[in-house]
């Protein structure tokens, strides 16, 4: 049975006695609407912990007011019996008020790495990342926390706060969950409609189109991406927000893939849903 958590105090008596009984805490941060992108990480974290700690929690200083922090999908019922199904010991599951109560006003921010990529298009999106995960970490004092690397940037960031920020976690990233036809697993993914959706899977084509380059020995960037850019623009409900090959350390553009050392990632909008994908060289 998972535990369901709701207040910041109850939440750090359970990991102050978890810590006392020497146990491990595998801690995965979502905002719910959970599927098997997200189960992954839970399954990781359950072979490699004592104790698992999700949180569910859609953070709204992670979302421009132009965004949909409104409409966010959400479901804490079929959430809840996921946590469940997949051994997770506690679900930390606060309200807005936990989080943030009137008059807050401390916000963390990893400054360079969060400005490209996503940080052009959401420039206040990573501020509101680390600064929940950031308490999160304080909350819950895991010993492992795990990322999903289809937010590539979003895990780059997470792991400068934590050498910045002397942080007693280890950063497990978690390698990306697609669905059959290639499209990454995201709770976004629901907005698309059917014509959309078959669309979608352009992203992961653009990006099989860029490692047969890569395999044949093509690493100039701007040959990659005008091809990636060919790739999408065959599908006509796709509107490129933008693609980009960078550095995995400090996120530069580079013009030419370094092997081992490069991310390849790309925004693209169907109406008004932007999704994300990338691939590590
Ligand atoms: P979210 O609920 O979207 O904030 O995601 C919570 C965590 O799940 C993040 O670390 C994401 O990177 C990770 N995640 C989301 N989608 C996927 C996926 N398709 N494959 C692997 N990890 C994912």
């Amino acid at each position: 049975m998972s535990k369901v958590i709701q207040t910041i105090d109850q939440m750090k008596e359970f990991s102050k006695n978890s810590i006392l009984s020497k146990k491990s805490i595998g801690f995965v941060p979502t905002m719910g609407y959970l599927h098997n992108g997200h189960l992954s990480l839970i399954k990781k974290a359950r072979s490699q912990n004592d104790i698992v700690v999700v949180s569910i929690f859609v953070n709204p200083l992670q979302f421009a007011p132009n965004e949909d922090f409104n409409t966010y999908p959400r479901d804490f019922e079929k959430d809840r019996v996921l946590c469940e199904q997949n051994g997770v010991d506690v679900i930390f599951y606060p309200g807005y008020e936990e989080m943030y109560p009137q008059n807050y006003q401390t916000y963390v921010e990893v400054s360079f790495l969060s400005k490209p990529l996503e940080g052009k298009s959401r420039p206040t999106h990573f501020k509101g990342v680390t600064t929940i995960v950031l308490k999160l970490f304080n909350i819950i004092k895991p010993t492992r926390a795990y990322f999903g690397k289809k937010d590539a940037q979003q895990l780059i960031i997470i792991k400068k706060m934590v050498e910045d920020l002397n942080l007693d976690v280890e950063i497990v990233p978690c390698e990306i969950e697609r669905d059959i036809d290639g499209l990454a697993l995201s709770s976004r993914n629901v907005y698309l409609n059917a014509k959309e959706r078959s669309q979608a899977v352009c992203l992961k084509k653009a990006l099989d189109k860029a490692k047969e380059l890569i395999d044949a020995k093509i690493y100039d960037s701007q040959t990659i991406i005008k091809n990636m850019k060919d790739v999408i623009n065959s599908y006509d409900l796709a509107r490129i927000d933008y693609i980009s090959i960078n550095s995995t350390d400090c996120l530069s553009e580079l013009k030419e893939v370094v092997l081992g050392k490069t991310l390849i990632s790309l925004a693209v909008f169907f109406g008004k849903t932007r999704l994300i994908d990338n691939m590590w060289i």
